[in-house]
């Protein structure tokens, strides 16, 4: 009868334990986006297979895609401040070739502090405005959190030295990339990278997940223009698969178009409300996600992230 009492106590403590690792990594992830409190390690990341030569490794921050070309791995993104190694060690796993270049979507800590640790001959690209942002590391709005400056503490290495306005190609044939940038919206430096002959595309944190994203005004972000924004994203031909900043899984073109309308409709909400005379707090403390979201997989927001939202765009809508 012990036995059994001990043994069930074992199984309870298995459970709960198990359940309280679970609890902490999403809501870590809901209010950071980012890798959050979980030390860095190679465990922490796994290894995702989307084609031969492209796979995502997620953890420790943004989703990473890993493209391997003939003449060696771009990146994008980089992930939070201490899995710049584990990452170069997961990547042991996948191919011997070297970095030769990183694309940053954007200028947040969980997307860039991993820079610095790769060799400084490596080429760094992002949006033009992102590369004015990266030596700042300013807060996040509603999070106000800018990570620590890794890039001052490293004398600038891992800093963007190539730059593009609204489209740039690198490479060709199997090898090319193309970068888009549509307009603010998660900030105002969201490269869109796309994998033409692998007809994939990675979004950053413009859509991290079928949630309410970041509109971080305190790097040019915007909730006004999120939405349309994305329809230009939404309308790029020729994709089959979505990688986005931190979902756990790859989506489809058709999400990044309903993301689209997803913004679209919490900006129309917010202008009816204010046009009306609702009180900032009022809207914030009313709006929930649209039934037929919640019907494709949406998750209703945090009041810290909703109310931060509404700021921005009761800013934004006088
Ligand atoms: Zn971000």
């Amino acid at each position: 009868m012990q036995r059994l009492y001990i043994l069930g106590t074992l199984v309870m403590i298995l459970v709960l334990s198990t359940s309280i690792a679970a609890f902490q990594q999403a809501p870590a992830r809901g209010a950071r986006q980012g890798g959050g409190q979980q030390q860095p390690s190679v465990a922490g990341l796994t290894i995702d297979k989307v084609r031969d030569n492209l796979f995502v490794i997620r953890g420790g921050g943004g989703n990473t895609a890993v493209f391997i070309t003939s003449s060696g791995v771009t990146l994008v993104d980089t992930k939070t401040f201490g899995w710049g190694q584990p990452l170069i060690e997961r990547l042991k796993e996948i191919t011997p070739k070297p970095v030769t270049t990183i694309i940053n979507t954007h200028t947040h800590y969980d997307h860039v502090e991993g820079n610095p640790d790769f060799p400084a001959t490596v080429e760094v690209i992002t949006h033009e405005n992102t590369a004015k942002l990266m030596p700042e590391m300013r807060d996040v709005y509603g999070i106000q959190n800018a990570g620590r400056n890794v890039f001052r503490d490293a004398n600038g290495r891992g800093l963007p030295k190539r730059t593009f306005k609204n489209e740039l190609t690198i490479g060709s044939g199997p090898d090319r990339i193309d970068l888009h940038y549509f307009g603010r919206a998660h900030t105002e430096g969201d490269a869109f990278v796309v994998f033409p002959a692998l007809r994939v595309l990675h979004t950053g944190d413009a859509f991290p997940n079928k949630g309410v994203p970041i509109m971080d005004i305190n790097n040019g972000g915007s909730a006004v223009e999120f939405p349309a924004t994305l329809a230009k994203v939404g309308a790029l031909p020729a994709i089959d698969v979505v990688i986005t900043g931190h979902n756990a899984t790859t989506l489809t073109i058709a999400d990044v178009r309903e993301y689209s309308e997803f913004n679209r409709a919490f900006v129309d909400d917010a202008r009816a409300a204010k046009s009306s005379g609702q009180t900032l707090e009022a809207f914030a403390g009313s709006w929930k996600v649209p039934q037929r979201f919640l019907d494709a997989g949406y998750a209703q927001p945090t009041a810290e992230r909703l109310r931060s939202n509404v700021e921005v765009a009761w800013k934004e809508l006088n």
